[in-house]
Parts: C-alpha cells; sequence; structure tokens
C-alpha cells in the first residue's frame, strides 16, 4: 500500500541527508522520483544537506497545486514512482492535503521531510497538517545535541547568538550565520525554554561579574 510518510526532526537532525538516501537507493534501482523542496540552504530547485550534496528539485510556490503539478507531469509521459518533499514545515497545509490525495488517487508513495515546530516550540502549519493525515509518522533516529551534550529537541532562533521568541515564523538562516544575522541553533528543552545558546552560556562562563553557582 502506498504511504504517506512524515519524516520529523528538529534542525540539522539530518532530515535531507536520509531525502537524498533515499533518492539514491530507489534511482538505483531504476525508480524515478519527483522531489518538491521549498527555501532550500542551496537556492530555489535544488535539495540538499549538509554534507554537500546536492540534487534537482522542484521549488514548490505559494498556491502550487502539488497533485495537479503530478497529474500533468504523468499526463506528458513524464515518470513518477515515488514523491519526495523536503522543507515540508514550509508548505501549506492544503498541499499536505494534495499530497495525500497523490497517495490514496495515484497509488504513490511520498515522503515528507520536515521540522516539527518553529523557534517558539509551536507546530509549523504544514508539520501540524502531516501530523493529522500521514500513515506513519517517523522521528529521526540522527540526533542533533545541545551545546550542553543533551539531546536537542527545540529550535532557537539567534540574532548574533542571542535567541529571540519574536517575529515572523518563517525567516530563511542558517546555522552558520554571520554577524547582525539571522541564524538558528538547536537545543535541548531545559536550555531553549531559559534562551540559553552556546554563545551566551559561552558569555555567562567568562563573565567575571558572574558569581559561580552550583548547577542546579
Ligand atoms: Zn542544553
Amino acid at each position: 500500500m502506498p504511504e504517506l510518510v512524515f519524516f520529523s526532526g528538529t534542525m540539522d537532525c539530518g532530515k535531507s541527508t536520509l531525502a537524498l538516501q533515499i533518492e539514491h537507493n530507489r534511482s538505483a534501482r531504476g525508480l524515478a522520483g519527483v522531489i518538491f523542496t521549498r527555501n532550500d540552504r542551496a537556492g530555489e530547485g535544488k535539495l540538499s544537506s549538509r554534507l554537500g550534496l546536492v540534487t534537482e528539485a522542484v521549488e514548490v510556490e505559494d498556491g502550487k497545486d502539488l497533485y495537479a503539478y503530478l497529474v500533468e507531469h504523468l499526463s506528458q509521459g513524464g515518470r513518477a514512482d515515488y514523491v519526495i518533499a523536503d522543507e515540508a514545515q514550509f508548505l501549506a497545509p492544503e498541499q499536505i492535503d494534495q499530497l495525500a490525495r497523490v497517495v490514496d488517487d495515484l497509488g504513490l508513495d511520498v515522503f515528507a521531510f520536515g521540522i516539527t515546530t518553529d523557534f517558539r516550540s509551536k507546530l509549523f502549519p504544514g508539520s501540524q497538517r502531516l501530523v493529522e493525515l500521514a500513515d506513519r509518522i517517523e522521528v529521526l533516529q540522527v540526533e542533533a545535541l545541545c551545546w550542553c551534550g543533551a539531546r536537542a529537541t527545540h529550535n532557537a532562533r539567534t540574532i548574533d547568538g542571542e535567541m529571540v521568541v519574536e517575529g515572523a515564523q518563517v525567516v530563511v538562516g542558517d546555522v552558520n550565520q554571520s554577524a547582525g544575522e539571522v541564524g538558528y541553533e538547536v537545543l535541548c528543552r531545559r536550555h531553549h525554554r531559559r534562551r540559553m545558546t552556546a554563545a551566551t552560556a559561552r558569555a555567562a562562563a567568562l563573565s567575571p561579574d558572574v558569581l559561580p553557582v552550583s548547577p542546579s
């Protein structure tokens, strides 16, 4: 039975690497996939991983009907044995419904990869719809780590290394940002709640004004 599978995790947990691995394994067996992405770090129409691999993809704009795209693709003689949707948290809920229809009406497996929650630890609308509709949810096992070494479960947005909790839900940035730019950092829940990033923890440790306290 074809399935809609949601591979979820934090930033930096290897989602895009796994998406590329699925693509590689299937194309090595002669299968052809259609890859959708949105706001990939490598630019429009690309699916890339932090490990440096990249492949061509179809950029999903606002209002693009993913089901209609596939019907058109197939009717023009294009092949599609499966579908990958990377950065699925950025898709609109109705686009997730269209992916479910691709599974049910076209009989294709759809593998969606996305971050579950945003920098305020709220569900992205696309991820929420995936949780509601997916046949299966896989939480990725390549776990990202907080600076303290604990499992990172939350995404923080940073400006100059300082965690911020206000702003638009979607601001494209990277974990390797330069000064004044929006960046992202994965943290454990404790340090997300305390708004303590690697940079602020380091600054606090170096400050002579801070009296040593026993860790609580
Ligand atoms: Zn931590």
